[in-house]
């Protein structure tokens, strides 16, 4: 009689605090979850701690490459802790053959000096990322371009010229030289890159808590480093600088290093703000 009495009341209790928490996004390969709840002082994943803004919103991302079990654990004020459990099934991605100019397959040595400095300028960008604790991304999230054609989907393995070259860890959209390309969400402007061998003209935007946007090989650069930008805002145009096979947007999302596909956030429906 007593155990029956106590699965009652864990039973109420579960379904309480279940409804205090509300979830967006799918868990899988490259997917994105965002969290939003009361009444919340943490929040675990897989043991580490990730952040939570005053309206009670976190996020977190799989990577490309995720398996297995993760475990998210929420603490609520009154001490109570909820756990959720998400498996990863493997995905299947695209193999993807092109041939480009062979001085982007293996830069000249003269370019060396100026690959090593673009890297060093954007790990100090990406370094900024994660102190942000504001969920700017709760303004949900927009297409960047105005005509919606996907060229190259994320998470592909490209073969260039004939050889295993690396993952795609983007989408692609067709473009036109000068179109506009717009914020997916509101964020600050961590780099405005001028002309690097690879990224050619980009920016990369932060969402808050370790969410972050990339925008390559644009003609011109609009948005200002520390820039605040808003959602669908114009950051710059479309083009084919830096290794580009022809003018597009290439569009590349991470939730600190884990590689997200960005097709997993157009079609989230986030609560709207008042
Ligand atoms: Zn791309």
């Amino acid at each position: 009689m007593k155990t029956i009495f106590i699965s009652v009341i864990l039973f109420f209790f579960t379904t309480i605090t279940a409804q205090e928490i509300q979830f967006y996004g799918e868990a899988k390969q490259g997917g994105i979850i965002i969290g939003v709840g009361k009444n919340i002082t943490s929040v675990q994943l897989n043991g580490v701690n990730i952040q939570i803004d005053k309206s009670g919103a976190f996020v977190f991302g799989f990577d490309r490459n995720s398996k297995g079990i993760s475990k998210l654990k929420v603490r609520f004020k009154n001490k109570k802790i909820e756990t959720f459990e998400y498996t990863l099934e493997p995905r299947e991605y695209e193999e993807q053959r092109l041939t480009i100019a062979k001085k982007y397959v293996s830069p000249p040595k003269r370019e060396s000096k100026r690959i090593k400095r673009e890297n060093q300028l954007m790990k100090a960008a990406r370094a900024k990322v994660g102190k942000l604790k504001n969920a700017l991304y709760m303004s949900g999230f927009v297409y960047p371009v105005d005509s919606v054609d996907i060229r190259s989907v994320f998470g592909s393995q490209r073969i260039l010229n004939g050889k295993r070259a690396n993952i795609h860890n983007g989408l692609d959209f067709s473009a036109e030289v000068g179109d506009s390309i717009r914020a997916i969400s509101d964020g600050i402007v961590r780099i405005a890159g001028d002309n690097f061998y690879y990224n050619g003209n980009f920016i990369l935007l932060d969402h808050g808590q370790g969410l972050t946007s990339v925008y390559l090989h644009m003609s011109k650069i609009i948005a200002k480093e520390n820039q605040k930008i808003k959602k669908g805002e114009v950051i710059g145009l479309a083009g084919s600088t830096g290794r580009a096979t022809g003018p597009h947007l290439h569009l590349g999302v991470q939730w600190y290093k884990k590689r997200i596909d960005p097709m997993s956030l157009f079609n989230l429906v986030l609560p709207s703000k008042e």
